[in-house]
């Protein structure tokens, strides 16, 4: 049996014309079921749902022979027991740094002020700040990081972006780029030992349908 861990939403629907291309179909919609465990059209292939940020665990553990996380995910996990084989280039966004649309962030910057900054991806946020040099407080946070600057518990947030239609909702705007996001196909060590033909065979199939 191979085990695939996939997070519902984004991830679960750009990985379908990957699996597709693989000959696997899912045959329940995650949406509509309220099961964990999908079926496919092949015996030997099944699909486990967890939270996007537990896909590297499930699949370090062994819980999973493969998944499918973002880079930001995969950074702020560490991934280093992980198998990385392919960018799948789908979930594509960026990591920026934005503030409110009244905050001098260039300004701040320059006068070499603290920034309290707050945010999920706390590994992404510190190896930035600590490249330009410019001191911050890191406020961890769960979500919502686009009310941390409108209530004044921070100055700035370092959170995913893609159209910034969430930013402009919330009166913010962009002001660095710090990388492009995409989401990644990660194996397990030992699965790609032990599972090795199928696995291979399915990593080859993925690598052919990756969009442009
Ligand atoms: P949850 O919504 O369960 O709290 P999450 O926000 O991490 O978890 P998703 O929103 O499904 O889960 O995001 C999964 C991955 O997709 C992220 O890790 C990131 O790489 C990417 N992603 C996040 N937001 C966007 C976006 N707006 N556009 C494109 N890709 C995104
Ligand atoms: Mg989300």
């Amino acid at each position: 049996m191979i085990t695939l861990a996939l997070s519902k939403g984004r991830i679960f629907e750009e990985t379908l014309p990957l699996l597709a291309a693989a000959g696997i179909e899912v045959l329940e919609d995650p949406e509509k079921s309220r099961k964990l465990i999908l079926p496919t059209n092949r015996d030997d292939v099944r699909v486990v749902l967890v939270r996007a940020t537990d896909v590297p665990t499930y699949v370090e553990h062994g819980g999973a022979d493969l998944g499918v996380a973002g880079k930001d995910v995969l950074i702020e996990h560490g991934g280093d027991n992980l198998y990385q084989p392919l960018d799948l280039n789908i979930a594509k966004c960026r990591m920026s740094v934005a503030v409110r649309h009244d905050f001098d962030y260039e300004a701040a910057v320059r006068q070499g002020s603290r920034i309290r900054v707050a945010t999920k991806y706390t590994t992404i946020a510190r190896q930035h700040f600590a490249d330009k040099g410019v001191h911050v407080d890191l406020i961890k946070l769960y979500g919502s990081m686009e009310l941390a600057p409108l209530t004044g518990l921070a100055d700035a947030i370092v959170d995913l972006v893609s159209t910034g239609s969430t930013l402009k909702a919330n009166k913010l705007v962009e002001v660095e780029h710090i990388m492009d996001i995409s989401s990644r196909l990660v194996v397990n060590q030992a699965a790609l030992k032990l599972k090795r033909e199928p696995l291979r065979a399915m990593i080859e199939a993925f690598q052919t349908a990756i969009p442009a």
